[in-house]
Order: C-alpha cells, then structure tokens, then sequence
C-alpha cells in the first residue's frame, strides 16, 4: 500500500524551470510545498548512476534536512546515437553558468560528427525519477518518459534547459514552442505530455487520491 502524500513538503531542487513545473503538478492538489532553496538547504552531490538512484538522493537528503516529506525529481535527455548521453549528466553539460545553448551545440555536435541527420538518427527521449521520501527513510519512487526527436536548429523560447531541441513524437512543435498546459498539462485540460508528467500521474494515482 503505497504511502499518502500529505502538507507540508519540500520541493527538493533548486532549479528554477523545474520548481515551476512541480508546483503546477502539485497545484490541483493544495498540497502546500517549499522549495530546497526557500528553505536553505544545501544540494547533495549527485552520486548516483540512473535517474532514480539521483532523485532518492535528493528526496531523502531534504527529508532529512527539513525533517518533513520530500519531493524530488531527476531527469535529462538520453540521445540514442550518443549511447544515451547525456542522460544523467544533463544539468552538467550546461557547464557552471548553466548555459543550455552550450549544452545544446555540443549534442547537436557530436550527432553531426556521427552524420546523424535524418530524424530516424536523432532518436531521443527525456526521462524522469521522481521519488518521494519520509523523514523515516521511507520512499515512494516512480519514472515517466516521453520520445522524439532532436531538432536543430533549437526552436521556442518557452520551458527550461533542453526543451528547444526536443520535438515529441505525433507533434510538429517543440518543447520549447509549447505552452506550459501543453507540456506538462493534466487531464482533463491537458494530456500529460512530458515525462514529468508522465511520471507524476502514476504518482497521484499512488499517493495523492
Ligand atoms: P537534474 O535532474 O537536476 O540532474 O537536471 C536535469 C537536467 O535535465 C535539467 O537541468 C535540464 O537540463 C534537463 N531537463 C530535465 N527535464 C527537462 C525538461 O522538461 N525540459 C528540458 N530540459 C530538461
């Protein structure tokens, strides 16, 4: 019986683009959430080697931090034609000053260095852990994924990090071009689009109902 998620928790991540996402997927809920970086809390070093093995780290350092229930995500675009790259080191190719046009050049680099041009070439899918874990040590984990395409060049201004490159399959726009409804929307209004998304959904199925 999976455990139910209740007020107050904590939002485990300091990233801005993805703190906006969580808290609209929270928002039908009223589950009243902060955020890792309104609370002070120091990031853990990301030591493991998948996304769930990352946001368990995450999600229990924060429970343990702020003594109540934590919500964390970890995520990134897995290339196919860069044997999964860069999967979990996604935030990492942004470099220091998180710049995801650096980020963006070197995959689109690297495929053309592997004549990776045709779509069927340029393959990719973005993932997402999201784990949930209690001050007692307790987790909730569950994963979402969405597949398409790399684009080039990035298109859209919308959305964070990676999502100008990323065009979803049995979509002519990018991440990047969509509105936020569109990317990470629930249904009824939305279709639950991204991996987040996806992710979430089983989620809230678990421990939100
Ligand atoms: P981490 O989970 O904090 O290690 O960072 C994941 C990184 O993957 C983010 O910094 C983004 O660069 C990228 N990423 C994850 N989800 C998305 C998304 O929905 N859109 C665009 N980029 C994403």
């Amino acid at each position: 019986m999976p455990r139910r998620l209740t007020s107050p928790i904590v939002i485990a991540t300091h990233n801005p683009g993805k703190l906006a996402e969580m808290r609209e997927l929270l928002a039908p809920y009223r589950i009243e959430a902060q955020s890792a970086g309104e609370l002070g809390l120091a990031e853990p070093e990301e030591t493991g080697k998948t996304f769930a093995e990352n946001a368990r780290i995450k999600a229990l350092a924060a429970a343990n931090a702020a003594g109540r229930t934590a919500f964390a995500d970890d995520s990134g675009l897995v290339v196919d034609t860069l044997n999964g790259e860069p999967g979990i080191y996604s935030a990492r190719w942004a470099g220091p000053n998180k710049d995801f046009g650096i980020a963006m050049n070197r995959i689109q680099t690297l495929l053309i260095e592997r004549s990776a041009k045709a779509p069927e070439q340029r393959r990719a899918h973005f993932a997402a852990a999201l784990c949930l874990a209690w001050p007692d040590g307790h987790t909730e984990e569950f994963a979402g994924r969405v597949d398409g395409v790399v684009v080039w060049p990035p298109r859209g201004d919308k959305g964070f990090g990676y999502d100008p490159l990323f065009k979803p399959d049995g979509f002519d726009t990018t991440f990047g071009e969509m509105s936020a409804e569109q990317k990470h929307g629930l249904p009824p209004k939305g279709q639950g689009l991204s991996h987040r998304a996806r992710a979430f959904m089983t989620l809230a199925d678990a421990c939100l109902r």
